[in-house]
């Protein structure tokens, strides 16, 4: 076992597959209603606030006592900077997009950095790598297929992506939204580096088998994702994958896009997803709302199922339910380190 490790440092080493002194505790997207509350959060303020944001999501960090600080919040930030109709939700509800555009034309990202959510999480970024030195400052991103689905529309994405592939125009017009997607993502890829993050947290939620075909995926996804990852590591940065569902029909896809981490669903037999993805981490399928209603026999076992099936990391099978409560947060970090001492 190596000595102790402080959050930062045992995530980084987890990525390069290297020793660790327990195994880290990840969250992907966190909107916690009791942080918020308890920091003195104000909806829809922490949305656009980086003060109130950064100190919800370092009381995962703070009091929770897991390895990560995520930010934003929410998968909207991208869509409502390109002037997309966005309904902010509720205080324990997810904003979310309700417009698309009509045609890649209609798409105009010129100013996005401007935009006064992207800038809450580029300061929120420095904010919390000023706050919390020794925490893995982590933005959550929407990955390539999804935000092409957002500017499309997800319906759309799902008709055109069985249409190109057995027609080259619908192929063509496919290219078309993936590569204005691109575009956007790299832009916002490279302030998120630039502001200091430790590594790049993408959701392609809407590449999920549930969604798309695995032959979509391989044929659109896995390249327009790597060719995202091999920006990112050019500036020096790590990069991890989130795919909703059960993944493994596309874990060997995941594993090809050249991320650092792949983050996987409860859906997801934890043993079949390592054997397939080889080298590349595994993290995830603890069942999210384990963390609002479970009980500590059953975030226990959870915990222990993943890390004995290869994990090396404990990570929410998805974002963490904005009822979670910090009393069954803790449980699951002890039930991490408890393994960890007994198993490293
Ligand atoms: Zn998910």
């Amino acid at each position: 076992m190596a000595t102790e490790m402080t959050s930062r440092e045992r995530f980084l080493a987890m990525l390069n597959n290297k020793p660790v002194d327990r195994v880290p505790v990840l969250t992907g997207s966190t909107m916690v209603v009791e942080y918020i509350e308890k920091s003195g959060g104000k909806w829809p303020e922490y949305h656009s606030n980086p003060e109130m944001m950064v100190n919800a999501a370092g009381m995962m960090y703070t009091d929770a006592g897991l390895d990560t600080v995520v930010v934003p919040f929410g998968m909207f930030v991208e869509s409502i900077a390109l002037g997309l109709d966005v309904k902010m939700g509720r205080i324990d509800i997810q904003p979310s997009v309700r417009s698309f555009f009509k045609k890649p034309e209609e798409v105009n990202y010129e100013n996005f950095l401007e935009n006064p959510y992207v800038k809450t999480t580029i300061d929120a970024i420095k904010l919390a790598k000023e706050k919390y030195p020794d925490a893995a400052i982590v933005p959550f991103l929407v990955a390539p297929v999804t935000l092409a689905g957002d500017l499309m529309g997800a319906e759309n994405l799902s008709m055109l992506s069985i249409k190109c592939l057995q027609k080259e125009k619908q192929m063509e017009k496919m290219e078309e939204w993936i590569s204005i997607a691109l575009e956007i993502n790299k832009i916002y890829a490279q302030a998120c580096v630039e502001a200091g993050a430790d590594l790049l947290y993408y959701s392609d939620a809407s590449a999920s088998p549930n969604l798309v075909m695995p032959e979509f995926y391989y044929k659109v996804g896995v390249p327009v994702e790597k060719e995202l990852g091999d920006f990112i590591h050019n500036m020096g940065c790590p990069w991890e994958l989130h795919i909703c569902g059960d993944t493994v029909p596309i874990i060997e896809g995941m594993a090809a896009t050249g991320a650092d981490c792949l983050s996987v669903e409860q859906a997801v037999d934890m043993k079949k997803a390592v054997e397939i993805a080889g080298n590349v981490p595994i993290v995830g399928n603890v069942t999210p709302l384990l963390m609002v209603e479970g009980t500590e026999e059953q975030i226990i076992c959870e915990t222990r199922k993943g890390l004995d099936g290869g994990a090396k990391a404990s990570m929410l099978g998805c974002g963490t339910p904005p009822l979670a409560t910090s009393d069954r947060l803790k449980t699951w970090v002890k039930a991490a380190a408890d393994w960890s001492a007994e198993k490293l």
